[in-house]
């Protein structure tokens, strides 16, 4: 891991006692920090690395430190987390409320913005009804705001329509699993793969993306574990694994339905786990039982001894740990995806010991905790349904309002209701839709088609760009408060410097708003008070406060009076839901495949350098120069027949939308498959992708549609996306 010019020269040797020494009692008054490093979470990826904030004597933090003791990154962070302050510096920040005028947008008070946005939310919602409105909130903000914006939208607004970017990462996880186990969340602590005897890893990519994760996943593997690699793509772990099974993406069940059929057909099986802790496996096996290695073949491009190989090696380990991302859920088959993983793990007792379960790598820094907070259009916070009477009941009674009966819509929902003209408002804080939504020129239009749209953010973003306020957003070095990382472990974040110019922590400006809207539902004083609010109503965190989230580096939920000091290994005895569900599940095709037309498939992914929609981590100097802005991985073959040589521009189109990038030759990706990574909204590959869905989370297939590619001529400059959209400028 490298450092850069702006790092502290070495790590203080005991950062937790700095930290807490240093730190004033009032976590909320940055401006009162006399300290000079103050200990946090980096805000980057879901493995919520520890790390150090070095302050200058201006107030501004000047340096980066990883965080020795931190229970997974152990003094490691990555290159994304070393170059976090430059997320977070003054250059392009907005640090003042923003109104769209004719020319443009000007500068204007908080108590103009929030009078005015109040004044047409009110008048929105008295003409067309609360679920003219809607929230999405992030993934990359605190547990606190994210419990702010669901009670703004459920207390306030009257509406469950809120959502968050787990729609398009894990919301098939959360509805998977909770389906089979009971709980959508990691089982394990990532600690735990040091004690694994195989390690699999499917669709997802941990050296690029959790990078932190993927450098123990390589050590594991070089300290004996024996690594299974299940993805289309030859990734770095692909490289250094026992066996890579380079499946045709989409086809996921049919391979693991068949390594369930290998598994039982020789009686591998735990049918003592089986017997005492689950349900419904006669119906599993009778599914499965005709699906051979050699049925699949054609549909998933694996050779059945492999498949017979890689059966064997999970269900006979002692101790075998399943890793996925979001080349399982970013399917139409996405929920049913994670389904057939859970059985995969349930019936070979994989399953409530450490170095033994089945994990979702969440993407980014707090989306399991923005899910945890009920930051969902069908879900209270802690997943309490909000189509339960009781649930509505609860929420009632506490927070002093009556709550909307049925359930929300998600974001995507949301879209589609906007352009038919039953969606009016619109708030939403830290998402750039417009870049990481599937079919892009949808996406936009639906922003301009609505009344009034209020963006909070740290820098102009695509999506900002439409909205009709935009409003300044404290960012993670300015505030206090938790982010729960893919493990369920709730880390606190402390404000190193004072928040720039006149931004807020999302949670003030939406009780500023809710005030001005004539309720006092969101009456907190300080960040701890949210938190503590929100622990009353959230059965997993009961036991959490801010004073023991500081003295244990963090707690894994459930944390509560049976487990007060949180749960490193969840199903140890029993699953919340009793007996675990095994739940046969089909084969779904992808639902674009090829044609003449549109000959190859594309497919998605990140880059170990960026993160997202490239807002933070593009500001950075050194991780821009990594990597020229867009780019389009293309097989020698293809690329041979296609005559495109290394970094030629090329065109490349779907059935919704067209771009301009360069073509980097690569046997990363196999014949038939390109691959683009959405981090660049130059060349945005969400112009191309597809909106079908899976039918229970509406997860969009972003990993799979179809697509034509052409050299352009020598010489030729790709088009950035406005260029080719008529437009001068971004
Ligand atoms: Fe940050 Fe993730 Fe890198 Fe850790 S692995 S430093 S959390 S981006």
């Amino acid at each position: 891991m490298k450092s850069h010019q702006q790092q502290s020269s070495q790590a203080p040797t005991s950062p937790l006692s700095n930290s807490l020494q240093s730190t004033p009692a009032n976590q909320d008054n940055p401006l009162s920090i006399q300290s000079r490093t103050v200990q946090t979470i980096c805000p980057f990826c879901g493995v919520g690395c520890g790390m150090l904030l070095s302050c200058n004597e201006q107030g501004q933090v000047s340096g980066v430190s990883p965080l020795a003791h931190h229970p997974i990154s152990q003094g490691k962070l990555c290159e994304k987390g070393w170059s976090s302050i430059y997320a977070i510096s003054p250059d392009n920040r907005i640090t003042q409320p923003l109104k769209r005028s004719r020319d443009g947008f000007v500068a204007v008070s908080w108590d103009e913005a929030l009078s005015e946005i109040s004044e047409a939310l009110t008048e929105i919602i008295e003409e067309f009804g609360p679920n003219a409105t809607g929230v999405i909130s992030s993934a990359r903000a605190t547990n606190e705001d994210n419990y702010a914006a669901q009670k703004f939208a459920r207390a306030v607004l009257g509406t469950n329509n809120i959502d968050h970017c787990a729609r398009i990462c894990h919301s098939p996880t959360v509805a998977g699993l909770k389906q089979v186990l009971g709980s959508g969340a990691m089982t394990n602590s990532a600690k735990d793969l040091f004690e694994a005897q195989v390690i699999v890893v499917i669709g997802a990519d941990p050296t690029s993306n959790h990078s932190v994760l993927g450098g123990q996943i390589m050590r594991a593997k070089l300290e004996g574990a024996k690594l299974i690699v299940i993805d289309p793509r030859v990734t770095r772990l692909a490289k250094l694994a026992d066996l890579h099974l380079q499946l045709n993406p989409g086809s996921n069940i049919a391979l693991i339905n068949a390594m369930m059929q290998v598994i039982i057909s020789n009686q591998w099986h735990d049918k003592d786990f089986i017997a005492n802790r689950c349900e419904g496996f006669e119906a599993l096996k009778k599914q499965v039982e005709n699906i051979t290695p050699e049925s699949v073949e054609s549909i998933t491009g694996i050779d059945s001894e492999q498949i017979r190989q890689a059966a064997q090696a999970y269900s006979q380990a002692d101790r075998s740990m399943i890793f996925y991302g979001m080349g399982i859920t970013q399917f139409v088959s996405g929920t049913s995806n994670v389904i057939a993983l859970a059985d995969l793990a349930l019936i070979c007792g994989q399953m409530g010991k450490s170095g033994s379960g089945i994990n979702p790598l969440r993407g980014q820094n707090n989306v399991q905790g923005a899910c945890d907070m009920g930051c969902l259009p069908n879900v209270y916070p802690g997943y309490q349904r909000v189509d339960d009477p009781a649930m509505q009941q609860r929420f009632s009674e506490r927070w002093g309002c009556e709550v909307a009966s049925s359930p929300g819509l998600t974001s995507l929902g949301m879209t589609k209701a906007a352009l038919a003209g039953s969606s009016r408002a619109q708030i939403l804080f830290g998402e750039d839709p417009v870049v990481t939504d599937p079919d892009q020129n949808h996406v936009r239009e639906a922003y301009k088609s609505l009344d009034l749209l209020v963006v909070a953010e740290l820098t102009m973003t695509e999506t900002a760009k439409l909205a009709d306020y935009i409003l300044p957003a404290a960012s993670f070095a300015e505030k206090s408060g938790t982010f729960t990382n893919c493990e369920r472990r709730v880390q606190r974040i402390n404000p190193a410097m004072s928040p720039l110019g006149e931004s807020k922590a999302d949670w003030q400006w939406l009780q500023a708003l809710a005030e001005k809207m004539g309720s006092h539902a969101l009456s907190w004083t300080n960040s701890e008070e949210v938190f503590d609010e929100m622990a009353a109503l959230t059965p997993s965190y009961q036991g959490m406060t801010y004073t023991k989230l500081a003295e244990h580096d963090g707690l894994q939920w459930p944390c509560n009076e049976s487990a007060p000091e949180g749960t490193a290994v969840l199903h140890q005895k029993t699953f919340p839901i009793g007996r675990a569900r095994l739940t046969p599940v089909h084969y779904v095709p992808i639902a674009e495949s090829t044609d003449e037309q549109y000959p190859l498939i594309l497919t998605t992914n990140r880059l170990h350098f960026h993160y997202g929609c490239g807002s933070m981590t593009r500001k950075s100097p050194l991780l821009e120069r990594e990597i020229p802005p867009g780019i389009l991985f293309i097989h020698p073959q293809d690329a041979d027949r296609l005559g495109i040589a290394l970094y030629s521009p090329v065109g490349v189109r779907s059935r919704r939308g067209y771009i301009e990038t360069r073509a980097m030759i690569s046997t990363d990706v196999p014949p038939g498959v390109v691959s683009m990574p959405y981090h660049f909204k130059e060349a945005p590959s969400n112009q191309l992708t597809n909106t079908a869905q899976d039918p229970i989370t509406k997860m969009p297939e972003l990993k799979a549609c179809a697509v034509a590619v052409e050299v352009l001529p020598a010489g030729h400059q790709p088009s950035a996306i406005w260029q080719l959209q008529g437009e001068e400028t971004e």
